[in-house]
Formats: C-alpha cells, sequence, structure tokens
C-alpha cells in the first residue's frame, strides 16, 4: 500500500532522509521508533508530499506522490492534484491542529460530508462534544477529534506523528485506545510514538531510524527484545 524506495531528503546541506526504503502492506501497522532528530517526521511528511524528496520516490497504492510520469520524465504535480491526492493520506499531528473557530462536527466537515463527519465522530466516542469549540475539549478529546477528520476522507493509509506526544499522561490512554481499534480494524497505518508498550501490542513491525536511515526492522519482540544494533540497544535503553 505504501512503497517508499531509496529516498534521499536535505534541507540545505544537511540530509535529513539518507536513503530510506520501506514497504507498508496493506492493513499493516508500522510503528516508527527512534531518536530526535533521526529523520520520523521528515519521512512522514514526504509521504504526504508535505515535503518534496530529492531523490527516491513513494507510491501510495501504486500511485506515485506528487509526480506524473510523461514520456520517461517525472512531472511535478499542481496543487490541485497534489490535495486531490493528500485525501488518500490521513495525517494526524501532535499538536491536532484543529481549527479553533470551528465546533468539532465543524472540524471533520471542512474535509467531510456532514453524515460522515457524525459518524467518524461517534467512531472516535465524542457524537456527544459535536457543538464544543477545541477550547472547551481536553487534549485527548482534541486529538480524538482531529483523527476523526484524519479519517473522514476515507484515507487508503493513515500517518500519526507522535499522535500522544502533548498530552498529559491520563490522556495518553485514550487516544492510544483509538489508535488500537483501527489498527484491529486493518487500517493501514504507520504511527510514531515512543510509546513502547504500545508499541510491542499493536504493531506488526517495528522500524528503527536513526540519523536518516532504517537501521533496523522487524516484529515487535524482536526489535525491542533482541534488537541487533548497537544504536537500537542504545536508544531502547533510554526508553525501556
Ligand atoms: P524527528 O521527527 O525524528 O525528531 P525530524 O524529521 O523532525 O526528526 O528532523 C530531522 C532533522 O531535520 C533535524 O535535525 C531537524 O532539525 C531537521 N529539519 C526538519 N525539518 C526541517 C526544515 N524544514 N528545515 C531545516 N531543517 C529541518
Ligand atoms: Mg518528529
Amino acid at each position: 500500500m505504501i512503497e517508499v524506495l531509496g529516498v534521499h531528503k536535505s534541507f540545505g546541506s544537511l540530509e535529513v532522509l539518507r536513503g530510506v526504503s520501506l514497504n507498508v502492506a496493506a492493513g499493516e501497522v508500522v510503528v516508527v521508533l527512534g531518536p530526535s532528530g533521526s529523520g520520523k517526521s521528515t519521512l512522514l511528511r514526504t509521504i504526504n508530499h508535505l515535503e518534496k524528496v530529492n531523490r527516491g520516490y513513494i507510491t501510495i497504492d501504486g500511485e506515485l506522490i506528487g509526480y506524473r510520469r510523461r514520456g520517461g520524465k517525472l512531472h511535478e504535480l499542481k496543487e490541485r492534484e497534489i490535495l486531490k491526492q493528500r485525501k488518500d493520506i490521513g495525517f494526524v499531528f501532535q499538536n491536532f491542529n484543529l481549527f479553533p473557530h470551528l465546533t468539532a462536527l465543524e472540524n471533520i466537515a471542512e474535509v467531510a460530508e456532514l453524515s460522515d463527519a457524525r459518524h467518524f465522530l461517534e467512531r472516535v466516542g465524542l457524537v456527544d462534544k459535536a457543538s464544543a469549540y477545541p477550547r472547551q475539549l481536553s487534549g485527548g478529546q482534541q486529538q480524538r477529534v482531529a483523527i476523526a477528520r484524519a479519517l473522514a476522507t476515507r484515507p487508503k493509509v493513515v500517518l500519526f506523528d507522535e499522535p500522544t506526544s502533548a498530552l498529559d499522561p491520563e490522556l495518553v490512554g485514550e487516544v492510544l485506545d483509538v489508535l488500537r481499534d483501527l489498527a484491529r480494524s486493518g487500517t493501514t497505518m504507520v504511527v510514531v510514538t515512543h510509546e513502547i508498550g504500545f508499541a510491542r501490542e499493536v504493531a506488526d513491525r517495528i522500524v528503527f531510524m536513526d540519523d536518516g536511515v532504517i537501521v533496523e526492522e522487524g516484529p515487535p519482540e524482536q526489535v525491542l527484545d533482541h534488537p541487533v544494533h548497537e544504536r537500537t540497544r542504545a536508544f531502547l535503553s533510554k526508553v525501556l
């Protein structure tokens, strides 16, 4: 469903992704771990074409992201076509990114039919908060609205960038419950998180990134309990 092949990304002279390749099957849940600054957010942002790659390519369900091939050459898609492509890719940010002047329901209805907006608000257990504004919701509830909004376009994949990092500890559980539920229902997901317990329980595969490369990957038991690389061991010894 997601194919990332040989992706390089630099900001000026800083090479942040140094040849990243990653395939995610339909229905698979991949958790990305790694130290701060290792390129996790940049990787997610390139998948959504929020960042353009310098080398390599990305496809979602076989469709090239951000470009069209014509006459053996790549042409960048127009903004309108990129926006259309992004509907296939749900993105959940660390800081919720809700519109403060819109209610929970209106935030979702910005991107979907009203009936779908209600359906997905119900799915995250917040139908009783439909008319509440973000400031009237807890951080956990705001993030659940953001997840409902990400689902409401019925994307093929959903990307989560540290979805619980901005939450008070007592609110983390309700958001992880929603993610767990999505994972069980067969949603194709890539989740950047430091919640190791969640990763162990929910991930089909864990990918460990450091310094712009994927250092190792495998099933949770393998990567968490028997890491092969010194850098993975060093990271885990700090977070476990
Ligand atoms: P992570 O999510 O793993 O913490 P990031 O992908 O956010 O890592 O960042 C990787 C590196 O790229 C960091 O050194 C960061 O400062 C740098 N970086 C990220 N975005 C930009 C940008 N827009 N311009 C310049 N440098 C950036
Ligand atoms: Mg990040």
